[in-house]
């Protein structure tokens, strides 16, 4: 007998290639057990909030366990930070309950709304990769329903293949049940930021740098449609937790406490050409001058991290069609790559609304892990004819250069492309065949980058 299920049309948060879906919604573990037991017809992939922006969490004509309902807080040790919790909570309900308590999320990305599931399976970066690293790093150890229904006990010590091979692995070696992570001490709900206008690429990455040295966050907004000596013209967002003292006057007496946000919403699809060059130039031209240069400001951490969560279902600004993010890292050594990214950018006007510079820190073990040293670009880019042929373009050039891209983001890469840009693929595939011999562990991911045959 299977476990009852509703068929919906599925995508990322980029809204391309949607898929119709059976989605099964388990309470507790052993709902979800039942599911990985009883569904045999086809294959299974787990899926969290939804937002990877491509089809790593969608299953077309297969089936998708949602698992934000297995979202239970288990144990917490103040002495060490670490948390024990089920794998649908989320980065934002870990915010809402140990902020007050002096703790923060270790690694967090721009949106709160991540499970510590999903942030696992694609071992999520922050705006401290380059001295903190990925999320990976403080997951301490996790437990993974296989699909045989055995339950695996990972950490670096014990079953350490799978331990790596999951952490960025997409879903495709099972089921994260719960998780042990560290989370890091701070003394305010505030962070200080410096803010640097950077003229050119040369200077943001000077810049960041030296900046990255002393301060654990770093990002830069980059207007993607300036060119020439322009190119690369930023603001360079640094930041670092403030302490209690250093909060401003009115929240001095609650310094944990973060200021209420009031939430608005896109109610529905915004026409394909609300985003567009001339308005993004006018957004940019609005950005650049809202941010002058000027040190320790003191934002609240969600506007510092999160600026666009406040506008919910933002994605449909980009209209029907959607978009696709590409980001796109590279080694140090290959500034003339992301300068082509750039030039490639502009010249063809397909321009972006959200343009991010990061630096990164060294990779880790995790086999199919994205990070690797140097910088990392992250591109918003409309869904408009010819876009999948023009980010086969983008891939070239990031191959050309050394380049990898970011699984989360992707949603048109070839297998080719994946095979060249992550050396361990096979090594990947090894691990997952001796888990899920029979390969009931699939994705439209898996299946249009040939990481599965079915
Ligand atoms: C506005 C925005 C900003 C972002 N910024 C960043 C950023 O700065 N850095 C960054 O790294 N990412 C960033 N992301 C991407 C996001 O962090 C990742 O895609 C994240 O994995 C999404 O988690 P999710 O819970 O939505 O999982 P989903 O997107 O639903 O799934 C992601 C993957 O996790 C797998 N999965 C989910 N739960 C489990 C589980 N329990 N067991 C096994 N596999 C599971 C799925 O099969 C899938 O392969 C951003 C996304 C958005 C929308």
């Amino acid at each position: 007998m299977s476990p009852p299920f509703e068929t919906h049309t599925l995508s990322g948060w980029g809204r391309m290639a949607p898929a119709e879906c059976r989605v099964y919604r388990p309470e507790d573990y052993a709902g979800l057990q039942e599911a990985v037991a009883q569904v045999t017809e086809g294959t299974l992939i787990a899926r969290g909030l939804g937002r990877s922006y491509g089809d790593t969490s969608v299953n077309g004509g297969g089936g998708v366990i949602d698992l934000t309902r297995l979202n239970r807080m288990i144990s917490f040790d103040d002495a060490t930070g670490v948390l024990e919790c089920e794998c649908g909570v989320s980065i934002a309900d870990i915010l809402d309950t140990f902020v007050p308590r002096g703790f923060f999320p270790p690694v967090t990305p721009g949106t709160k709304f991540v499970t510590v599931g999903g942030a696992i399976a694609n071992d999520i970066h922050g705006k401290n990769h380059h001295g903190a690293g990925t999320f990976g790093q403080f997951v301490e150890s996790f437990e993974l329903l296989t699909p045989s229904g055995a339950i695996l006990h990972c950490s670096r010590e014990e079953n350490a293949d799978v331990f790596w091979a999951t952490m960025g692995g997409i879903g495709l070696t099972g089921f994260v049940l719960r998780a042990r992570v560290r989370l890091q001490p701070v003394r305010s709900a505030w962070m200080q930021v410096d803010y640097r206008r950077c003229a050119n690429l040369d200077d943001a990455l000077e810049w960041m740098a030296a900046s990255g040295e002393t301060h654990q966050y770093s990002v830069a907004w980059v207007d993607c449609l300036a060119r020439g000596k322009n190119l690369g013209l930023s603001v360079v967002m640094d930041g670092n937790h403030a302490g209690p003292d250093q909060v401003p006057a009115k929240h001095r007496d609650h310094p944990l406490r973060a200021p209420d946000k009031r939430e608005k919403v896109v109610p529905f699809d915004a026409p394909g050409f609300t985003l567009n060059p001339l308005s993004i130039k006018a957004f940019n031209t609005v950005y650049y001058a809202a941010h002058p240069t000027r040190e320790g400001a003191m934002v609240d951490y969600d506007s510092y991290f999160y600026p666009l969560d406040v506008v919910h279902h933002w994605n449909r600004m980009y209209g029907k069609r959607g978009f696709a993010q590409y980001q796109a890292t590279l080694p140090p050594e290959s500034k003339a790559g992301l300068i082509q990214l750039l030039e490639r950018l502009s010249a063809t006007r397909r321009a972006s609304f959200l343009a991010v510079l990061k630096f990164m820190g060294e990779g880790n073990p995790g086999l199919l892990s994205h990070p690797i040293k140097g910088y990392t670009l992250t591109l918003d880019i409309a869904n408009k004819p010819g876009l999948i042929e023009f980010l086969h373009e983008l891939d070239r050039i990031l191959l050309d250069h050394g380049g990898r891209l970011y699984l989360a983001k992707d949603v048109a890469a070839t297998a080719a492309t994946l095979a060249a840009m992550y050396p361990r693929l096979d090594e990947f595939r090894a691990i997952k065949g001796r888990l899920d011999p029979e390969g009931r562990l699939s994705s439209s991911m898996a299946r249009r980058l040939g990481i599965v045959e079915r």
